[in-house]
């Protein structure tokens, strides 16, 4: 047993769990009883598969890096989660939940959403897969992501406002949790990072596994071996480093990095690297690092990039920590900003500004001579544009 899979009560060490109101028990407890027998079905894994395949464009390249590998004397491999529909690894992980609501006899999708991106990815398989979709969103965040909420609504999805307390994020999760409780019957909660109640950490880790599963066979027919000596990955909630990280956790020669949002600086108060200054809590029915007070009272996080916005990290990132098996790097804002224009000049890759903070950490680490190392460079730099801009 893998010392970084959940335990029967869903903790990864010291972390995780499901700590959600007693209403919201038989929610959790439907899927937790369920998942895993139903994805591992032949069936559901063919289905699975082949949307991946014509519908995602998986397998993604994993594209050698010959400009990067220069400059820092090594070997850099770059996963291209860009180049996913959508533009992004969430993908994945949206129609892996989807097909499983549909195994469970729901008609009705729900999500939060904060910049809109986790609810792109679901409006997105709600209309390829007809179901009715409803999108929680901040009213301030309404107003500040418009052309993501015009992409919902164009695919079909109600996107409902939350309108109390500082009508972000936080707001709109809240609402989802209140839709779900008296809807669990026809209504499916598509949680879009191992964040949450058990088993949603380790479900959104196993549908992003894929990222893991491909890098193992590429690398084998490109460098004759299945293992990089380094896997780096940002961390928002920690779903794209999940997945990258996936079939090397036991493999201790393995190097896992994370790459976190300083934001302003770690000394400052604009940062969102939980890893770095969170301490244990419970956030959105998990225990986990959290940015916190005194008090226990959430800190609001800054980053530039509205993907590591949050002031939490997903439990098996935690244990990860602890327990020594995976470091952490603080990037801030504009050495991220940097690294993407600097891959934009040198590759002709518009990265996300979430992966651009993969790509500055690069700079912060030592590396072996000839070290194989994949970057997962979880999406693309579109939506990001309007801040690239800035520094043109
Ligand atoms: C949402 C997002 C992230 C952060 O989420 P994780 O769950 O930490 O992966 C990172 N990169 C991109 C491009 C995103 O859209």
């Amino acid at each position: 047993m893998s010392q970084y899979k959940t335990n029967e009560e869903g903790f990864y060490g010291d972390f995780g769990g499901a700590f959600v109101p007693e209403m919201l028990y038989p929610n959790v407890k439907e899927l937790r009883n369920n998942w895993q027998e139903l994805v591992e079905e032949p069936a559901f894994q063919k289905e699975f598969q082949k949307l991946l395949r014509d519908y995602v464009g998986r397998p993604t390249p994993l594209y050698y890096s010959k400009n990067l590998s220069a400059r820092y004397g090594a070997k850099i491999l770059l996963k291209r989660e860009d180049l996913n529909h959508t533009g992004a690894h969430k993908i994945n992980n949206t129609i892996g939940q989807i097909l499983l609501a549909k195994r469970l006899g729901k008609k009705r999708i729900i999500a939060e959403t904060g910049a809109g991106q986790q609810g792109v990815a679901t409006a997105t398989v709600c209309a390829l897969m007809g179901m009715e979709c409803v999108v929680h969103m901040g009213e301030l965040d309404i107003a500040r992501q418009a052309p993501n909420v015009a992409r919902m609504k164009m695919m079909g999805a109600k996107v409902l406002p939350a309108k109390s307390g500082s009508r972000t994020l936080k707001d709109a999760t809240n609402e989802a949790i209140r839709d779900w409780i008296p809807n669990r019957k026809d209504t499916h909660y598509i949680i879009g990072s191992v964040v949450g109640p058990h088993p949603y950490p380790s479900m959104v880790a196993y549908f992003q596994a894929v990222i893991s599963e491909e890098i193992k066979w590429q690398l084998q027919r490109d460098f004759g071996r299945e293992h990089p000596d380094t896997v780096l990955a940002c961390v928002g909630g920690g779903s794209n480093a999940a997945g990258a990280f996936y079939h090397f956790l036991d493999d201790e020669k393995v190097r896992l990095v994370m790459a976190e949002a300083a934001g302003k600086g770690l000394d400052t108060d604009e940062t969102a690297a939980t890893g770095h200054l969170g301490r244990a809590g419970v956030l959105h029915g998990s225990l986990s690092l959290v940015m916190q007070d005194e008090q226990g009272q959430i800190i609001e996080p800054w980053s530039i990039s509205a993907g590591l916005d949050y002031p939490g990290i997903g439990p098996m990132h935690a244990h990860l920590l602890k327990s020594g098996r995976a470091t952490s790097y603080a990037v801030t804002d504009n050495e991220a900003i940097e690294a993407a224009l600097d891959l934009a000049k040198t590759e002709g890759i518009i990265p996300a500004l979430e992966s651009a903070h993969a790509l500055a950490a690069l700079n912060q680490m030592a590396f072996r001579k000839d070290e194989l190392l994949v970057l997962n460079l979880s999406g693309r730099g579109d939506k990001d544009m309007e801040a690239y801009m800035r520094f043109l």
